[in-house]
């Protein structure tokens, strides 16, 4: 790649959405590997839901995480989803990957597979794929399934997802219909063979997401969709889980 590095300042933006929710990315990014990072507005908190590859400083270079108070949440704990947790003194994280948040070694976040110079259209300054490391960052809160994200006016509950990652959550606002749902669905190739997925919990959480009464879907990677394509999703993932053959309890 002969093209020039990107500066920490042109490496991040961000996209307002509906409802005081903001799309954070890193463009330079390739699709597959750009994580989404959602930040929600609310009134006595705001809410951070994943902080992306860290090899850019978020807080330095993205003036909205750092405007009021934050909670800073996992939705689970590969690489792309946490580097930058350490930058936030109030993070949590499902229990079920609490230990590698705080000890985000790269054989255990998927760093070691996928964090090369091949992720990129354009690499940052000072990237090298060989000194990569996340710093750890222990979580404060442990999450568990119905668990509420309090904002003051707006409530989020944790939506524990098994099957891409053990310690997997969405988080579902019920008066909005929002559900920000993570790597476990989104519109692009779903991944359940890492070293941690389990396809029998993959099709145990799209049996119970299935009836969730989403109006809007904003992924842990690829454009927001609609419930429509929601099920069609789920549907497509559970049908193709049938034709493999896999007979799954
Ligand atoms: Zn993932
Ligand atoms: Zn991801």
């Amino acid at each position: 790649m002969s093209r020039e590095r990107v500066a920490p300042q042109d490496w991040y933006e961000t996209i307002r959405m509906a409802d005081d929710v903001t799309l954070i990315q890193e463009p330079w990014i390739k699709p597959f590997f750009r994580c989404n990072m959602w930040h929600v507005r609310g009134r006595d908190r705001d809410l951070l839901f994943d902080s992306g590859l860290g090899h850019v400083s978020l807080s330095r270079h993205v003036r909205l995480v750092t405007e009021r108070p934050l909670i800073a949440v996992a939705s689970h704990t590969h690489f792309d989803h946490i580097g930058c947790h350490h930058e936030f003194a109030h993070r949590a994280v499902h229990a079920a990957e609490a230990a590698i948040l705080a000890d985000p070694r790269n054989e255990l976040t998927l760093a070691d597979k996928y964090a090369t110079d091949e992720m990129f259209d354009r690499m940052p300054k000072g990237w090298q794929s060989e000194r990569y490391r996340i710093e750890p960052a222990p979580a404060e809160r442990l999450l568990q399934d119905g668990e509420i994200i309090d904002l003051g006016d707006r409530a989020f509950e944790v939506v524990h997802t098994p099957g891409h990652s053990p310690g997997g959550i969405g988080l579902f606002e019920k008066r909005t219909g929002i559900f920000l749902s993570g790597d476990i669905v989104y519109d692009g190739p779903l991944i359940d063979d890492a070293y941690h997925s389990d396809r029998g919990d993959y099709r145990a959480t799209f049996e119970r997401l299935r009836p969730l009464g989403v109006s809007v879907v904003h992924g842990g990677h690829f454009p927001s969709f609609g419930p429509v394509r929601y099920r069609q999703i789920v549907d497509e993932y559970l049908e193709g889980l049938r034709k493999a053959g896999c007979h799954l309890t």
